[in-house]
């Protein structure tokens, strides 16, 4: 019997494995730069604490939660994001008590039922950053600055940069109520997901996606029109920063984010590719005023954010496909005839203790068939042994793109290939 893969998972392999692993390599150097330290936290949890946090008026906790009871009788949910398992184990290991702020960066896969499309799965991987314990509009600018230029390194060559405040508790109370009071007479005629939301939270109405809706949502009532002047203070300090780092952005006063626990500062980063590719947000995050107390934790600020790894990986696929990173090998061993078959196994395995990524054939082929193996493997040299080479413990060294060759002596491998896999030449002496 065949099975099937489950729909909205994924298999990676080969070019789109690796280049997930030099993503996620990449944002944790990056991340190390701006003091996080790493955070692993379990891949399920208790199913409230996402309800709590997340919200139970969210799309997320409300249609596309994984959950389940155990066979404890437990009910438990896969985690849908990370921010609130991050939350819990700061509460449970009493992490507040340590110099504040707390600099964690995390990576794992999460789950939403979601409809599957292009750039959306049911299974995914975030990359995210949780600064914890402060309120601060600089650790809210240095978030996103973090972010943009994460992306931008990794080879984004622009980003397009959202950005909204929902303004403090006082702003969104008195928003909420002049949302109420635009909806009230409209809400029969809007999508029954709008009708939840005016119930459980207005400002979730905002964030529709149906056509008819989105008409209705134009004319509602402007944040910007709400704002107390501490919010709007705060918000034109985030905006300063950026604005001094050359960092662009768009005020978008419709955003409002599919979690419900963000105050203050949202933001989500977008890219268009030249054909006109726009796989929804690459990443997002945004300030949160209360979310460590409603896990059970002291009332402190902080701010996140969180990539998806699999639509950066496939924008950055599409931007530069020359560069996009392919598996290759160091070097290919080639052995003619059997006596030297043996000797170049021995030899491979020390290549590879001294850190090549080095490959041979086990089987007996001619010389052009472990060739053509070698090119296909991607490997930049290759190194040829001929039972005259085995007896003198002296091998050819190939160029398998200039197709230069060169002798080295056993003793002088190891430093021979240090210095032309740096610079990809052979040293003229030699
Ligand atoms: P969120 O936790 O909803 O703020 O999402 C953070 C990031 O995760 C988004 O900006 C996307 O890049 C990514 N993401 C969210 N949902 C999905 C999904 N269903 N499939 C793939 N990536 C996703």
């Amino acid at each position: 019997m065949a099975y099937q893969i489950q729909r909205g998972t994924y298999d990676a392999y080969g070019e789109d494995a690796l280049n997930l692993q030099k993503i996620e390599d990449s944002f944790k150097v990056f991340a190390e730069t701006y003091g996080y330290t790493f955070i692993k936290t379990p891949t399920y949890e208790q199913t409230e604490l996402f309800t709590r946090s997340v919200g139970e008026s969210s799309d997320i906790v409300n249609k596309e939660m994984f959950s389940f009871i155990d066979k404890g009788g437990r009910n438990i949910s896969l985690r849908p994001e990370l921010t609130a398992g991050v939350m819990r184990a700061v509460v449970s290991n009493k992490l507040y008590a340590l110099d504040l702020p707390l600099k964690y960066y995390y990576c794992g896969n999460v789950f939403r039922y979601e409809r599957p499309q292009q750039g959306r799965y049911r299974e995914f991987t975030q990359f995210g950053v949780e600064c914890i314990g402060i309120n601060n509009y600089m650790s809210d600018a240095e978030t996103i600055s973090l972010g943009y230029n994460a992306l931008k390194n990794i080879g984004f060559p622009h980003v397009i940069l959202k950005i909204n405040t929902l303004g403090d508790e006082k702003t969104r109370e008195n928003y909420k109520n002049a949302l109420r009071a635009y909806f009230e007479n409209k809400i029969d005629d809007m999508c029954p997901d709008c009708k939840r939301r005016f119930e459980t939270n207005v400002l979730r109405i905002l964030d529709c996606k149906v056509k008819e809706d989105q008409e209705i949502v134009k004319d509602a009532p402007r944040i910007q029109d709400y704002l107390s002047k501490e919010a709007k203070e705060y918000f034109d300090k985030v905006l300063e920063l950026l604005d001094e780092q050359s960092i662009e952005y768009e005020i978008d006063d419709t955003l409002v984010r599919g979690l419900d626990y963000y105050s203050q500062v949202v933001f989500e980063y977008h890219f268009i590719s030249k054909d006109g590719t726009n796989l929804g947000a690459i990443g997002a995050g945004g300030h949160y005023d209360n979310l460590l107390h409603d896990v059970g934790g002291p009332k402190l600020s902080s701010v996140g954010l969180a990539f998806g790894l699999e639509r950066i990986n496939t924008l950055l696929k599409e931007i530069d496909p020359e560069n996009y990173q392919k598996f290759g090998l160091d070097l290919f061993v080639i052995h003619l005839g059997e006596e030297t078959r043996q000797y170049s196994f021995i030899l491979t395995q020390e290549l590879r203790n001294n850190f090549f990524k080095a490959e041979m054939c086990l089987e007996n082929k001619s010389f052009s068939a472990q060739l053509k193996l070698a090119l296909r493997k991607n490997a930049r040299y290759a190194l040829i042994i001929g039972t005259d080479e085995m007896a003198k413990n002296s091998y050819g060294l190939k160029n398998l793109t200039t197709q230069e060759q060169i002798e080295v002596k056993y003793e002088d491998l190891i430093d021979t290939l240090d210095e032309i896999l740096l610079t990809g030449e052979f040293d003229d002496e030699e």
